[in-house]
């Protein structure tokens, strides 16, 4: 190659073979952040101190001088981006949505958890993940529009539960931003935009003026001014990593052909002149077809002078040796974007540690991950990746650690901390532990309790289009009464299950139904029939309305006893499927046949039937007496709000509905429950699919660990014959509370596990196996 590629630096700045670059040449790619020259930095100074000192007035003023648009106002109203929803071509609108759509779903799915441990007995350490309360996106604008980059900004932000998201993108010639930037806006959920470009905007964020509110921290890319003074504002407000070009670097072997490769180079130096495009080839035919062929490559290209430009000043083909030189270069230099064309892919990509992100096979392009993976495209440049990483919502979390040392453990530890601190020649410290050693408690224990696990919700925010609808909900809404029975989310859900509308009703969660049917369906006295164990609340509600509960045990192998169910004709028999604490599924023709024979009501309890593979409601046609219960406190992870509905031949509709209080669904809950079965119906499904495969994991982890778990279709299992009071409070001292249940029928004192993030799971496993030892 040296001799067939030769050093053509009007086309490319790097060729020849990897390992004959020079140590300057080293030197220069490994240190390509541009600093900023000093005219950036003057100018970037003057813009900061001026937004800082005069606020608004400065900022017209920018907008004006730098801009050339005089503004009016420096918000744009949120009408005027829901307009531009409206206005932009359907076609853009579908694969805007699509790319919220996957990034939310890859956003939502690292999300962080509160980490509980216990370093020795009675020192609790907590770290609690908690979403910053106001956040920045800066979109670069002026003559090009960057909706991809409102989307990758905002987006992570909502998931992470950001209480308020602002938007700063510049004017267009016309004053205001693109109307497919604002368009992203209102897909994004954000919540307020501005139009203020460069520099300004991110003084104007991080310090707060009379319109732009101070932000907590700044992300989003930008031109050389608005890196520089996310750089001089360090201290002042927290930004992510600061942005230079764009950068790829393609590792390539046949079978990728010159083509893939060149589409590569060509699509990142097509972002700035300044862009860096590196490819490096491990065969010398493909290596000299590239270079044949770039030439007339670059200058088919629609911004064939950006590219040439950005090709000549540090695009590169190097010739690599082998496969572990090519990645030795990857880790020193640590591109913004690794692309692996060559067979080996995924091995090679597994000990790379270095690049913002890898794309696996020469199929997958960089553009994907762009716009449409769900992957952020904000990413560390100019070799810092190899200290940092993309945007995630982890970035919109701060930890709070908080720390309990017990009394016993105070006296414990004091005598350590005083040898420390009088090494550390801080004998004030030492007498601090020693007086809070021997003081008594004034305060009681606080409960460590942290992570939630007895009552089968989700542990995480609702889903990105869930908390975006509660955001909008108009203040006249709460002022006003709500629709008598929820009809609009009534119709929502008719649609989510399947189910007629007047076959349909909702309600203030399950439970409010429930007692009701009870009301409803049996009079004073009567008997109402279920089996043993089951959800708790059953024989509560039967007292409260008078009922007589009969429960009637397991039979053995699990199956219900049908004929002690439908025995003395009971007013209501009340199945729950998944089933309440075991989890097991109640067989569809079992229900079926109790159906057939039963003279009352039967109650299906669906309230967990996502998380299985079996649904009924469409039995609600073939049997009148049938009422089908479900909720969007589980699976949907709305249980604060209280949403539950029943689906019933019309006529039971109408007769629970005479014993119910009117506006039982207020206006949240309302919004919540349509935009759950709607725009959040992917992120439910999402969940389910995650919850499913954690509940196997942890089936298998627990026993292994030789203990005993039900089969369980729910999102919680039931771990029997252990000491559930001892392992309850065990887990309880590591913040972690479960159910505990003593003397269940048929079962014995069990735990139930509600299936929670994997470190947490792995945590109570540990704790499990220590008790039950
Ligand atoms: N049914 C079953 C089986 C349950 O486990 C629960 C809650 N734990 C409910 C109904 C009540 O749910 P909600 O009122 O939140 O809809």
């Amino acid at each position: 190659m040296s001799t067939t590629v030769a050093r053509d630096a009007r086309v490319l700045r790097w060729t020849g073979r990897l390992s004959d670059l020079a140590p300057s040449d080293r030197t220069s790619l490994l240190q390509r952040a541009v600093k900023p020259d000093s005219g950036v930095e003057r100018v970037t100074a003057s813009i900061v101190e001026s937004v800082r000192s005069r606020g608004d007035k400065a900022l017209f003023e920018l907008g004006r001088d730098l801009d050339r648009v005089s503004l009016t106002s420096l918000e744009i109203p949120r009408e005027k981006w829901r307009q531009a929803l409206e206005t932009i071509p359907p076609a853009v609108r579908g694969a805007l949505e699509r790319a919220a759509r996957n990034i939310a779903a890859v956003h939502s799915a690292s999300l962080p958890c509160t980490i509980v441990s216990e370093p020795e007995p009675g020192i609790v350490v907590t770290r609690r993940p908690d979403p910053l309360d106001r956040v920045g996106v800066y979109a670069p604008g002026g003559r090009a529009a960057y909706p991809s980059s409102v989307l990758m900004g905002a987006i992570p932000a909502r998931v992470a539960g950001v209480r308020e998201v602002i938007l700063c993108v510049p004017p267009g010639s016309d004053g205001a931003p693109a109307t497919v930037t604002l368009a992203a806006a209102a897909i994004a959920g954000v919540d307020r935009v501005f139009t203020i470009g460069g520099a300004g905007a991110i003084a104007a964020m991080a310090y707060g003026t009379e319109t732009v509110p101070r932000v907590d921290k700044i992300v989003g890319p930008g031109n050389a001014c608005v890196t520089e003074a996310k750089s001089q504002l360090a201290g002042v407000v927290a930004t992510d990593t600061l942005a230079g070009p764009s950068e790829v670097v393609v590792i390539a072997d046949r079978p990728a052909t010159s083509e893939s490769v060149i589409a590569e180079l060509l699509a990142q130096a097509e972002h700035d002149p300044a862009a860096v495009s590196i490819a490096i080839i491990l065969d010398e035919e493909l290596a000299a077809a590239i270079m044949d062929e770039l030439p007339e490559a670059i200058a088919r290209e629609e911004r064939a002078g950006i590219i040439a430009r950005a090709m000549a000043t540090a695009g590169g083909v190097l010739l690599a040796e082998s496969v572990d030189s090519a990645t030795e270069f990857v880790s020193w230099f640590a591109p913004e974007h690794l692309v692996l064309a060559l067979s080996g892919a995924e091995e090679i990509a597994s000990r790379i540690t270095t690049a913002g992100t890898i794309c696996i096979g020469s199929g997958c392009s960089v553009a994907f991950g762009d716009y449409l993976t769900g992957a952020n495209h904000i990413l560390p440049t100019g070799g810092a990746a190899r200290g940092s990483s993309g945007v995630s919502v982890l970035d919109f979390f701060r930890w709070t650690t908080i720390q309990r040392v017990s009394s016993e453990a105070r006296r414990r530890v004091a005598d350590d901390v005083e040898i420390f601190a009088s090494a550390e020649g801080l004998p004030a410290h030492g007498r601090a532990a020693a007086v809070a050693a021997s003081a008594a408690s004034v305060t009681a224990e606080p409960s460590p309790v942290s992570v939630r696990l007895d009552d089968n919700t989700i542990v995480s925010p609702p889903s990105p289009a869930v908390q975006r609808a509660l955001a909008a909900v108009k203040p006249d809404s709460i002022s006003a009464y709500p629709n008598v029975r929820g009809e609009s989310a009534r119709n929502a859900l008719a649609n989510y299950v399947g189910a007629e509308r007047d076959s349909i009703t909702i309600g203030c969660g399950s439970d409010e139904i429930l007692d009701a049917a009870f009301r409803a369906f049996a009079k004073p006295g009567e008997a109402i029939a279920y089996p043993d164990p089951t959800f708790g609340m059953v024989p509560v509600f039967a007292r409260a309305n008078h009922l007589k509960p009969v429960p009637l045990p397991f039979a053995r192998g699990g199956d219900i006893d049908r004929s002690g169910l439908l025995a003395d004709d009971p007013a209501i028999i009340y199945l729950c499927s998944p089933n309440n604490p075991t989890g097991a599924v109640i067989r569809r023709e079992t229900i079926e046949s109790v159906l057939r024979d039963a003279t009352g009501i039967v109650i299906l309890d669906e309230a967990y039937a996502e998380f299985a593979d079996s649904e009924n409601v469409d039995l609600v046609p073939k049997f009148e007496r049938l009422l089908v219960l479900r909720t969007l406190s589980k699976a949907f992870g709305l249980a604060g709000l209280r949403v539950g509905y029943a689906i019933g031949a019309p006529s039971l509709i109408t007769r629970l509905n005479e014993v119910r209080p009117p506006y039982t669904v207020n206006a949240f809950a309302e919004t919540a429950a349509i935009a759950a079965v709607g725009p959040g119906l992917g992120w439910m499904q999402e969940r389910v699919a995650e919850t499913q495969r954690l509940r196997k994991r942890l089936i298998t982890a627990l026993a292994a660990g030789g203990m005993t778990v039900l089969p369980s279709e729910a999102n919680f299992v039931l771990i029997v014959g252990i000491d559930s009071t001892a392992a309850g409070a065990a887990l309880e001292r590591s913040g972690i509370r479960a159910r505990v249940f003593q003397e269940l029928t048929g079962i014995g004192d069990a735990i139930r596990l509600t299936v929670g993030p994997w470190p947490v799971m792995e945590q109570a496993i540990a704790i499990l196996r220590e008790t039950t030892q």
